[in-house]
């Protein structure tokens, strides 16, 4: 017992010596970086995709890709869980007041990926069912070209987002 008690104020004396030593180094941050950290950090996305764009989208999440190693793994069913909107696919006229809706219900703060030519611009599908660029319904953080885009496109469109992130404002 004793001994315990003599161990114990060796180690507060040692602490204490610890604290003031100046050859420690000073580690020092903000709120507002812990917040960006942790928001980039541990990016959900929604699940949501609308065509082929989306099987790209799926395969970045498994195994061989593991879009784990950016913390970005987490696909929400809810969009109230979701803090990404990744668009995967050709938008028709018809669906985009459902994707706008799911967008509302996203919290803030929320990004939105455009993955493929189809999201971003329309494609090949120039007529009047297709949304001719997704930025016409929800605002767009991130354009990822390509006919599929391959899941390490979208990796580094994720990681581009991520890099925003941490020069937003907290
Ligand atoms: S960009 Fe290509 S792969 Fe993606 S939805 Fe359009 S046609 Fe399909």
């Amino acid at each position: 017992m004793a001994l315990d008690a003599h161990t114990s104020a060796s180690a507060s004396v040692a602490s204490l010596r610890d604290a003031t030593d100046p050859e420690l180094p000073l580690i020092t941050t903000t709120v507002e970086k812990i917040v960006q950290w942790a928001r980039r950090s541990a990016i959900w996305p929604a699940q949501f995709g609308l065509a082929c764009c989306a099987i790209e989208m799926m395969a970045m999440v498994a195994s061989r890709y593991d879009i784990a190693r950016f913390g970005a793994e987490v696909f929400r069913g809810s969009p109230r869980q979701s803090d990404l909107m990744i668009v995967a696919g050709r938008l028709s006229r018809k669906m985009a007041p459902a994707m706008r809706r799911v967008y509302d219900q996203m919290p803030e703060p929320k990004w939105v990926i455009s993955m493929g030519a189809c999201a971003s611009i329309g494609g090949v599908f120039d007529n009047y069912a297709i949304v001719q660029g997704v930025d016409q319904v929800v605002p767009v953080d991130v354009y990822v070209p390509g006919c599929p885009p391959r899941p390490e496109s979208l990796i580094y469109g994720i990681v581009q987002l991520q890099q925003k992130i941490a020069r937003s404002r907290a």
